[in-house]
């Protein structure tokens, strides 16, 4: 996020990814200034309004910290959002870049984490990030067994799945936030909703004042993702990568290898 419309409420009270307007997103996005199609992070330098420049703190690690921009503040903002810390009792579906991010935040923060995932492959790698425990989603009594058990589940799924086996693991009030699909799901029953008073909801990344407290807690936690850093000319092969999951947890371009590389670009 490069700009937005600074003078609508949500702007006005620090919320600039809400914007009434609509932000301008780095990449893709509509240049409110230029009016121009934005063209992204994927180089040496990037223009944004002076508001939206973010400071990184002294030894936090920079091949590190650009995700939390992305992954980190997405995850970030709802843990905040639904006030998680000390006690609560956090879930995470998926444990890729958003996921994992998503444990080390929550349990950053004091949080009771569990990953949840459909085989018991992840259960070493859900550990090491700092979860408490696994639950097998395609294992009916643990699943039964978990009822009721979690305040605020997380659902890091980029794509269009079934929500009802996780529903009934949410106590009175708990929330299932969506940061994964962006799109339609798997037909939903009110049921669990209406009986238990639970929720679904989602939501984006944060605004810059939250992004720059995510930085700062970061940096004085050492807090940071797992990251794999390649060079620019490496980009097609981790994009194919990226598509068969095959990547712990985030690719970083490291763009100083930029330089004679106008091939890869192009
Ligand atoms: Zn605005």
């Amino acid at each position: 996020m490069v700009d937005s419309c600074q003078h609508c409420d949500q702007c006005r009270r620090g919320e600039e990814q809400l914007c009434r307007e609509g932000n301008t997103v780095t990449y893709g996005g509509f240049d409110r200034v230029t009016q121009e199609m934005t063209q992204g992070g994927y180089s040496k330098h990037v223009v944004v309004r002076q508001e939206f420049v973010l400071r990184v703190p002294d030894g936090l690690d920079l091949s590190r910290a650009a995700p939390l921009l992305c992954a980190g503040i997405t995850t970030f903002s709802l843990l905040r959002t639904w006030n998680v810390g000390p006690g609560s009792r956090v879930g995470v579906i998926g444990l890729g870049g958003l996921g994992h991010m998503a444990v080390k935040l929550a349990a950053g923060l004091g949080a009771q984490v569990t990953v949840m995932s459909r085989t018991p492959n992840k259960r070493a790698d859900a550990l090491a990030l700092g979860a408490d425990r696994l639950l097998i989603s395609t294992d009916p009594d643990a699943m039964a067994q978990a009822a009721n058990g979690f305040d605020l589940i997380i659902d890091t799924v980029p794509n269009k799945h079934d929500l009802n086996p996780y529903l009934p693991l949410l106590d009175v009030d708990g929330t299932l936030v969506i940061v994964g699909q962006i799109g339609p799901m798997d037909e939903m029953s009110s049921v669990p909703l209406l009986l238990g008073r639970r929720r679904v909801a989602g939501s984006p990344i944060g605004g810059i004042r939250e992004t720059q407290e995510l930085l700062d807690f970061c940096a004085s936690k050492g807090i940071l993702p797992e990251t794999e850093t390649i060079r620019m000319d490496q980009i097609n092969e981790a994009f194919e990568r990226m598509e068969r999951s095959d990547v712990r947890y985030r690719f970083v371009i490291d763009m100083a290898s930029l330089e004679g590389s106008a091939e890869a670009v192009a």
